[in-house]
């Protein structure tokens, strides 16, 4: 079993802030929010990041996405958010767990 933050979470040995929840993916809010709506939409799956994703998982990736887009039109920013993953530490990747963040409610910049 992932021993990841994430892990416990869909395990239910850690709080979370969730807004969804059904048989494969969960999604909670970020703890430490970049702006006023900051979601992470997560697989319950273990994958550890998007370049372990494979044919199999394609179905799965797609019901992320629709996640994704019922979750802006709740929280109010279907007229622009930023949906991305980092893969590595290089990117940003703190835990190894795949995991889509979901970002808006205000004027996003350039991508770094
Ligand atoms: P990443 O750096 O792309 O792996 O993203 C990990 C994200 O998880 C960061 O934005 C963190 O703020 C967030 N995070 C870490 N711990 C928790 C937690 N217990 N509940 C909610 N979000 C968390």
């Amino acid at each position: 079993m992932s021993d990841t933050i994430f892990g416990k979470i869909i395990r239910g040995e850690l709080p979370a802030d969730k807004v969804f929840e059904n048989e494969n993916i969960v999604a909670i809010k970020d703890i430490h929010p970049v702006a006023p709506v900051h979601l992470l939409i997560i697989p319950k799956k273990e994958i550890p990041d998007l370049q372990s994703v494979t044919p199999a998982d394609f179905a799965l990736i797609g019901e992320m996405v629709s996640v994704a887009q019922q979750l802006a039109e709740r929280f109010g920013v279907i007229e622009g958010y930023r949906l991305l993953t980092n893969n590595g530490s290089p990117a940003g990747q703190t835990i190894f767990h795949l995991h889509f963040h979901l970002i808006g409610g205000r004027t996003l910049g350039p991508m770094a």
